[in-house]
């Protein structure tokens, strides 16, 4: 197996990061996050290092950025099937952090660590045509 990577996507914290993580090994591919326990230990300095940085496999990339693209243009509920908006039935649903901030990330780093949060709580749609924000049960 080759040992070369290729970053194909960066983000601001590695909350978002194991997210994508946990969905592209879903689909077979090893992943690997690099510079996440430096952001980890101070998120202020995400942005000077670049954000933490998800790599794979050269030959995983391709694959690899399908399905990404996949989960950022239109995001689909367990069965595959698009989900739509609850306001305008537009299927240009994307999936976002609430995680916006380094306020909320700390309470969303406390609530991890205290169980008292589930891990997908912090998880919500939003219509990219009429930008109504909602959640999927
Ligand atoms: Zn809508």
């Amino acid at each position: 197996m080759s040992d070369t990577f290729k970053t194909i996507a960066k983000f601001q914290y590695s909350t978002e990061a194991q997210i994508i993580k946990g969905r592209l090994e879903s689909e077979g591919i090893p992943v690997f996050l690099s510079d996440n326990f430096t952001i980890d230990t101070d998120p202020l300095v995400s942005n000077a290092i670049g954000g933490v940085k998800l790599k794979v496999y050269v030959e995983d990339a391709l694959k690899a950025q399908h399905i990404l693209d996949t989960i950022e243009k239109y995001s689909v509920d367990d069965e595959g099937n698009a989900i739509t908006c609850a306001n305008c039935n537009s299927k240009h649903v994307a999936m976002f952090s609430t995680i916006t901030d380094f306020k909320s990330f700390f309470s969303f780093v406390v609530g991890f660590i205290s169980g008292t949060l589930p891990f997908y709580a912090k998880e919500k749609y939003r219509c990219e045509t009429c930008h109504t924000e909602f959640d999927i049960k």
